[in-house]
């Protein structure tokens, strides 16, 4: 009978690898249609001022048309498939259209930013453009921002390095993102051209429960004596807010001001200030 149960959990098993394949190969052939025909789209979130609760940047966020599959799944198979590298360069255009969009109907400009995976950091044209792309919507450097992961930098460090500085030549900042999710080296902020870190959202729950609060101190204090700004990411609750401007922490972001929005959305808050220290949540969020 063991024999018996043995090969009825080796075919479990089998079956089971079999059904994440194919749910690989169907969102591989999902993005390969998305690139064909303009199927993704980018939703945008607002980071606010902590002192003023004033909105005055954003995050660009993908997602596909018409399907509720999350980046989490997706850019995983994209990266594995290489199709990241061009789904990454529509990322950025369509993400500099947007902005220059905005500046065109009378809004001033405000830093958007984009999230860059390891694989991309292979992609040798992506300066190139990048600076293409920024000319000709006439749109400075500076207001573009890319987020790269602490678990790039752990992969290839020169290269990465390297990678980076070539974008902070052509003016475009860096922030550094899930800060205190991995293997948080404080190292790297010392020699990479980082401009921000971005604390993750596991982080800022822990310091609302009292917990991580001399390592959340640390990290901001250490950040701003190395000229960086911090963002809290996944801000929900209002006291958490609260804490956080208290701590020093820049700018904030999550779904206590407003969830990714698309860009039409956007719009007409632009401008808007999404929460005041006395006063409960106003605006955007949805
Ligand atoms: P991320 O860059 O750390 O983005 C923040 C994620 O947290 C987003 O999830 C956002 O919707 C979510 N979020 C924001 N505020 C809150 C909050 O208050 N509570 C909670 N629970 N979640 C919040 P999303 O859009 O599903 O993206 C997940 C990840 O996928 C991103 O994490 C980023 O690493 C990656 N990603 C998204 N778009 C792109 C892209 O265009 N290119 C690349 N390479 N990666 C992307
Ligand atoms: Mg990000
Ligand atoms: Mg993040
Ligand atoms: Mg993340």
């Amino acid at each position: 009978q063991v024999k018996h149960s043995g090969k009825n959990h080796y075919m479990y098993f089998q079956q089971e690898m079999i059904e994440v394949l194919k749910e690989k190969v169907e969102i591989e052939r999902r993005l390969t249609e998305a690139l064909a025909e303009d199927g993704f789209r980018l939703v945008y979130q607002p980071q606010v001022e902590s002192a003023s609760g004033n909105i005055v940047g954003f995050e660009a966020l993908l997602r596909l048309k018409g399907i509720a599959i999350l980046p989490d799944r997706f850019i995983p198979v994209a990266e594995e498939t290489g199709q990241i590298i061009p789904i990454g360069r529509w990322v950025a255009g369509e993400t500099i259209r947007q902005m220059a969009s905005w500046r065109d109907q009378g809004l001033p400009l405000k830093p958007v930013a984009i999230n860059l995976s390891s694989k991309q950091l292979s992609d040798e044209g992506l300066h190139g453009y990048l600076q293409q792309k920024l000319l000709e919507k006439k749109i400075p450097a500076e207001y573009l921002e890319v987020e790269i992961t602490e678990s790039v930098l752990l992969e290839e460090s020169a290269d990465t390095t390297t990678f980076l500085n070539r974008l902070r030549e052509i003016g475009i900042r860096i922030a550094l993102d899930d800060f205190g999710t991995g293997y948080s080296s404080l190292i790297y902020l010392t020699y990479l051209p980082i401009q921000k870190i971005k604390l993750d959202k596991t982080l800022s729950d822990r310091f609302l429960k009292d917990e991580s609060v001399e390592v959340m101190n640390s990290i901001i204090t250490l950040g701003h004596s190395l000229h960086m700004e911090i963002t809290a990411e996944g801000v929900e609750e209002l006291e958490q807010y609260r804490k956080l401007k208290k701590s020093g922490c820049d700018f904030m972001q999550g779904y206590l001001f407003s969830r990714p929005l698309p860009a039409e959305e956007v719009t007409p808050i632009y401008n808007s200030r999404l929460i005041s220290d006395n006063a409960s949540p106003a605006g955007a969020s949805q």
